[in-house]
């Protein structure tokens, strides 16, 4: 459909960027992405069905684009916080799988030493998280649904994937976390 305001046509649109080599890189809005288009800086590898309209031309909003020229980027870790603990373990309690009450628990209890860790840290209901108490989850007799692992950035990209991001997919998921 014919739309007059194609800045709010792309203000809910996010476009992923690949590096040269194809490695997911960052998410950004998909008017910066084409500005970057009509800067030479990328190629657009996937578009989405939506269409950007000015009063010479029509542009389709990119979803996927790679940088022409490969940059060096070596940091893909992710900040250690509660909003990313929650993503990694799918907002659920890593003991028996609720979706509520949601805690972070120290795997290893801080009293004994345990540290703020990717590791050590898991999501935990409060119910678990209090029968838990200040016990190991072997001393508590309670198992842990996986090991608490250090996620890397492909775990930032998982949270834009929703139907119409379905490109993004191939991209991201053929990774492991
Ligand atoms: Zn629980």
């Amino acid at each position: 459909m014919y739309n007059n305001n194609p800045v709010s046509k792309l203000n809910g649109n996010v476009t992923l960027i690949l590096n040269a080599s194809y490695i997911p890189l960052a998410v950004c809005s998909s008017k910066r992405a084409l500005c970057l288009y009509f800067l030479d800086k990328i190629d657009i590898i996937h578009n989405y069905n939506d269409y950007v309209h000015s009063p010479s031309m029509k542009v389709r909003i990119p979803s996927v684009v790679k940088l022409k020229r490969y940059v060096k980027h070596n940091n893909l870790d992710v900040v250690l916080n509660r909003k990313n603990l929650l993503i990694r373990d799918n907002f659920s309690c890593q003991y028996c799988l609720s979706k509520s009450h949601l805690t972070v628990d120290h795997i290893l209890p801080k009293e004994k030493g345990g540290s703020d860790t990717w590791e050590n840290l898991i999501i935990a209901c409060s119910p678990c998280n209090s029968k838990k108490g200040n016990r190991t989850p072997k001393e508590a007799n309670m198992k842990l649904m996986k090991q608490a692992r250090k996620p890397n950035r492909f775990i930032y990209f998982k949270q834009f994937v929703k139907e119409k991001n379905i490109d993004w997919e191939n991209y991201i998921f053929s990774r492991k976390n």
